[in-house]
């Protein structure tokens, strides 16, 4: 498909990144299940090591399948490049590696997937790194946080795991005036619901596991680049601005403009730290991509319904799901999330954490997993589980109190999930 900034999301959904197989003429992306492609000669071999041509060397690095999701990808966020990776996890290491080092510091919103905080604020130190948690919503705790080491701020668009979605546009003027880039995760809203990228955002990582695949088949990751910052202009990026001698003294950001984040991703990134998407995972979420807006429209009317039905419910304590109006994020979902407010969102159910259990236990179509933006309606109770390494001031922190679980609306019948919530409701509060 020939570049057309005309296209809309749904045709881009299906055709961005892909063509014909030149081989075949196979339609549908085929599977380059390959390992190392042929070099034409000697000459080829050397450009494609110094970076001066673009192509295949080693699946490591690139793969034709998986750079076709990487291209779908990217156009859907309105990114200039992507880099995908072996998980969700893997890709927010992969996008703060090029911006850190020893002694360097990310600002990052206390509302975060539980991984993600345990990452944070357990692993990356031993790199040398460190993270700073705040609440997001208190911009100036947000400045105050900044310090001369910090080199990104950290938020999740609709935050896990439910119930508050930040204001995008805010926080990335707070990182533009300190010359540092605002990572967003944008895992639980997708790029149907909400391009941070157009709202200020530098870099976009996935946990293509969720939606952007949406059948709970595989685990990936993606890191899209604006190709807006200018990693040159303070020192702080060196990685990216200086010679790098792992490139024999390549400069990413003068060799390649807007593409250096890119680019460096996939040259040092991949290369060195070997969190690849092999090209199975790659062809499953391209297969998921090609239905995405239907399934998110889909998935965020399922959850208006159900978000309704439970807070009219008197065995309910309350609901935090931004597309009700109680919540004091509707404004915002309005303004920058105009599609809907996803189809994660918690609730509290009177009695607490035993009731908690017992819903969880009696429920019969939503399966008890660890997981979210899967077809299917999903619910875990987080502080038993995905938050358990929290404190429990964390867990608060978080919206994952004891008495309260989280849902993932899937795609079925409205009033199935509603008779099916009803019935395990009467079980737990009984
Ligand atoms: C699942 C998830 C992750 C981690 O992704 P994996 O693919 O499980 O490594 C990160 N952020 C969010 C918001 C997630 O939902």
């Amino acid at each position: 498909m020939s570049d057309g900034p005309t296209y809309g999301f749904d045709t881009l959904q299906i055709h961005a990144g892909a063509r014909p197989d030149p081989a075949t003429g196979a339609r549908q992306t085929p599977i380059y299940q390959t390992t190392a492609y042929v070099f034409r000669d000697a000459d080829h071999a050397a450009a494609l090591f110094n970076l001066q041509e673009v192509g295949f060397i080693y699946s490591r690095l690139t793969n034709p399948t998986v750079a076709v999701l990487q291209e779908r990808i990217a156009t859907l966020e309105g990114g200039v490049g992507a880099v995908c990776c072996s998980s969700g996890h893997a890709a927010q290491i992969m996008a703060l590696f090029p911006l850190m080092g020893p002694g360097c510091n990310v600002v990052a919103s206390t509302r975060l997937y539980g991984g993600t905080v345990t990452q944070f604020s357990q692993t990356i130190k031993r790199f040398g790194w460190s993270a700073k948690f705040v609440d997001t919503d208190d911009l100036d705790a947000v400045n105050a946080a900044i310090d001369e080491n910090t080199r990104a701020v950290f938020c999740e668009s609709i935050a896990n795991p439910g119930g508050y979605v930040t204001d995008i546009r805010a926080l990335a003027d707070i990182a533009d005036a300190a010359g540092i880039p605002l990572i967003v995760d944008n895992t639980s809203a997708t790029p149907y619901l909400c391009r941070p990228i157009e709202h200020g955002a530098t870099l976009v990582v996935h946990s293509t596991t969720k939606y952007l695949t949406g059948n709970g088949t595989v685990t990936g990751g993606c890191i899209v680049d604006s190709g807006k910052f200018d990693w040159s202009a303070n020192g702080k990026f060196p990685s990216l601005s200086e010679p790098e001698s792992a490139y024999h003294g390549l400069k990413f950001h003068e060799t390649f403009g807007p593409l250096a984040f890119t680019f460096h991703g996939i040259a040092i990134g991949l290369r060195d730290l070997g969190m690849t998407m092999n090209p199975q995972a790659a062809h499953y979420t391209l297969l998921g991509i090609e239905t995405l807006s239907l399934r998110m429209d889909r998935h965020v009317e399922n959850a208006q319904k159900i978000a309704a039905w439970l807070e009219a419910d008197d065995r309910i304590e309350y609901v935090t799901y931004a597309g009700l109006p109680s919540s004091p994020y509707h404004d915002r979902v309005q303004a920058q999330y105009k599609k809907g407010a996803g189809a994660l969102f918690t609730f509290a159910v009177k009695g607490g954490y035993d009731a908690c259990i017992k819903l969880v236990n009696a429920l019969e179509i939503f399966s008890h997993v660890a997981n979210l933006g899967d077809a299917r309606s999903l619910i875990i109770h987080s502080a038993s589980t995905t938050h358990r390494q929290l404190t429990p001031e964390q867990q608060e922190a978080a919206g994952a109190g004891p008495g309260v679980v989280r849902v993932s609306i899937g795609i079925e019948d409205a009033d199935d999930l509603i008779a099916d919530l009803d019935q395990a409701l009467a079980k737990a509060t009984a």
